[in-house]
């Protein structure tokens, strides 16, 4: 089988060496361990591919990640300005849900969480 970026999902194909590149190591490490410990709650697809969950760090953030023109984004209540680990945790949670085919639903555009981004 061909892999390809441009297949449906692309959160599917992000390798630990893509989101190194994207956050740096601290991030990605920080991300990780948070998801492990099931930091991420209510995971959800937003209707335009992307993922939403509030993450349990220090504070309870709604994080937002997707892609926009292929590039990943990250948008966080923790208000980072570059993508933060709230937002790897996501996507983590989001692949350990592909793994064990768990199936994540698809949120309303009005979900309470885009407000607080
Ligand atoms: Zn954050």
């Amino acid at each position: 089988m061909e892999k390809s970026r441009t297949q449906a999902d692309p959160f599917r194909e992000l390798t630990w060496g893509d989101l190194t590149v994207w956050v740096g190591q601290a991030a990605v490490t920080a991300g990780r361990r948070m998801q492990k410990n099931g930091a991420v709650k209510r995971l959800v697809k937003t209707p335009d591919g992307g993922l939403l969950a509030w993450v349990q760090a220090e504070e309870t953030f709604a994080a937002h990640v997707g892609f926009e023109d292929g590039e990943l984004y990250c948008r966080c209540a923790c208000h980072s300005e570059d993508a933060c680990e709230h937002g790897v945790a996501v996507i983590l949670e989001y692949i350990a849900h592909l793994k064990k085919n768990v199936p994540v639903p698809i949120t309303a555009s009005n979900d309470q969480r885009f407000y607080l981004l």
